[in-house]
């Protein structure tokens, strides 16, 4: 069972722009976001890769961290957070 599937997520609204984003020039497609992300938000478009599925981010910061090409321009959500967790 994929983690996004036991801690489901549910978010504070739509945020008015996209909080976190591939700097496109910088990214060599290593995949390391992808592979540690654990909610399935990055995949592989053309030649890199992005984060589609950034409405279902967790804001955990893993993708920023083992990014080594420093190609992930991440900015906290309108309001410092854009997720509730249940139970919180
Ligand atoms: S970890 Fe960084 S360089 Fe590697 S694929 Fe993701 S965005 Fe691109
Ligand atoms: S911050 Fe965490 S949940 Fe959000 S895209 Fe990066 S690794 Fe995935």
């Amino acid at each position: 069972m994929e983690i996004k599937n036991k801690f489901p997520l549910t978010h504070h609204k739509e945020q008015p722009s996209q909080f976190i984003r591939v700097i496109e020039e910088k990214c060599i497609a290593c995949g390391n976001c992808a592979e540690i992300c654990p909610q399935s938000v990055w995949q592989k478009v053309g030649e890199i890769y992005q984060p589609v599925n950034y409405r279902d981010c967790s804001e955990c910061g893993a993708c920023w961290d083992v990014c080594e090409a420093e190609a992930i321009d991440f900015n906290d959500p309108k309001g410092g957070t854009g997720v509730i967790f249940p139970n919180t």
